[in-house]
């Protein structure tokens, strides 16, 4: 197995001449050294880091991170431009990120030119596993902005002779499906429930083992995906962590498919306990907070990204010798309360739904009853073809969940039937992981009151 591509990366990006003199110990303190240099950036620039952080005094030791305060998605929401550390002048792109939060308020993160620069680079770098000078990438994801994270994407792979096909979002699974037959893609790059909905298509059947690999972009990624991509296309489904704050990429998966390879030149992660802020353990469960290294435009000094993961403890079986992130278990604020002290969050129904074959995407609603109960419902994208076989197998499934099993037992909770969309789901808020990402994604899985 290939060791993977980041370590040499890494190790350039840091100043080493080879990977043989990559250490922890060696990146640490590159981090710690550009930590020095965010900080100083963000206080002497930023009206609200200046604030947030008083006078300056560098981090004589990494550990000294945990003693500054977090930011938040509110700090982002509600003091975005008092983060910026450059003139407006120099800021190249924003993106703005809509919520569903109770203040309605959008996000917005700015790049300048030399920030999307890092981000292209680290794209080049991830996808290298898996491409060589002259292979073409389908990509499914948003292009019609210069700066766009399929543009973004394209103009990285350009520089080492791969050649894109942006397409965009997918609206019609079956036009994506028949291009997909009729060419040959070395990758295909997309939104994993935007890509079931194509791996499942009847209509223009891809060719067994016609597609070298997909590259999976979001916060989080079903594992009963994966291997339908497997089964289907007889390909590899490697997943990248996405999310706009980390600048459109924080991480990558190697061929060892086993854990995220973190973006370490730019970013510095930590795993944090949610309630008491404390930073955890490797191999402890917990959100993910990080600092950016390289930023200009608006820097992040320990942001909250909601994202639940842990450190893995063991070394990655492809060799590299730097840490790993796990898959990612959902969003902190992602669980929705089901009745009592009970929760279920969007990955456990993700899970328990994804292995149905003709299952292509579904909203999950919560209602308020008169009662007092409330009602748990579904409505479904399914297969043609295949509707009535994949109602009756969630109907099957959704009462053995434990969570929602406790919640009907508890007398907390009915479970209504399941219903079939009227159109289709893959342009709704859950196709959007990767652009707008997180409160939205979950917003589907709210209380309608
Ligand atoms: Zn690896």
């Amino acid at each position: 197995m290939q060791i993977s591509p980041l370590d040499a990366w890494v190790a350039d990006q840091i100043g080493l001449v080879g990977r043989q003199d990559l250490s922890i110990q060696v990146l640490r303190d590159y981090q710690r050294a550009r930590l020095n240099v965010t900080l100083e950036h963000a206080a002497l620039n930023s009206p609200f880091y200046r604030q947030r952080l008083g006078t300056f005094q560098s981090l004589s030791a990494l550990d000294d991170l945990k003693q500054l305060p977090f930011t938040t998605s509110t700090d982002l929401v509600e003091q975005g431009l008092q983060m910026l550390a450059v003139s407006q002048g120099e800021i190249e792109r924003i993106v703005t990120l809509r919520s569903s939060g109770t203040t309605g308020q959008p996000k917005r993160i700015y790049f300048t030119r030399s920030d999307l620069e890092r981000t292209r680079a680290f794209f080049r770098c991830g996808m290298s596993q898996m491409l060589k000078a002259g292979d073409r990438v389908l990509v499914l994801l948003p292009g019609e902005l210069q700066d766009s994270a399929g543009r973004l994407l394209a103009d990285a792979l350009q520089v080492a002779g791969i050649d894109s096909e942006v397409f965009g979002l997918v609206n019609d699974p079956g036009k994506v499906a028949a291009l997909l037959a009729s060419q040959p893609f070395a990758c295909v790059v997309g939104i994993p429930t935007q890509v079931l909905g194509v791996v499942r298509h009847p209509v223009a059947a891809v060719p067994y083992g016609h597609i070298g690999s997909v590259f999976l972009t979001s916060d989080y990624v079903p594992s009963a995906l994966v291997k339908e991509v497997r089964r289907i296309w007889n390909c590899p489904a490697i997943n990248h962590y996405g999310m706009t704050e980390l600048g459109l990429t924080g991480g990558v998966e190697c061929q060892a498919l086993s854990g995220y390879h973190l973006r370490e030149p730019d970013l510095f992660f930590e795993v944090i306990d949610p309630l008491t802020g404390s930073v955890l353990p490797a191999g402890e469960m917990g959100e993910v907070v990080v600092t950016t290294l390289t930023r200009t435009g608006m820097p992040l000094i320990r942001y909250r990204t909601g994202d639940l993961a842990r450190f893995l403890p063991d070394p990655c079986p492809c060799g590299s010798c730097l840490p790993r992130l796990s898959k990612l278990q959902g969003r902190r604020t992602g669980q929705v309360d089901i009745g009592g002290p009970l929760k279920i969050a969007m990955p456990e129904l993700d899970e328990a739904l994804f292995s149905l074959s003709g299952l292509i995407n579904f909203r999950a609603t919560l209602l308020p009853l008169a009662s007092g109960k409330k009602a748990f419902q579904l409505i479904v994208e399914t297969r043609q073809g295949a509707e009535r076989q994949t109602i009756a197998g969630i109907d099957r499934r959704l009462p053995t969940l434990p969570a929602l099993r406790a919640a009907v037992a508890a007398g907390n909770l009915v479970l209504g039937s399941t219903l079939l969309a009227d159109e289709p789901l893959a342009v709704s808020a859950t196709a959007k992981r990767m652009i707008e990402k997180q409160e939205k994604e979950y917003a589907s899985l709210e209380t309608i009151d």
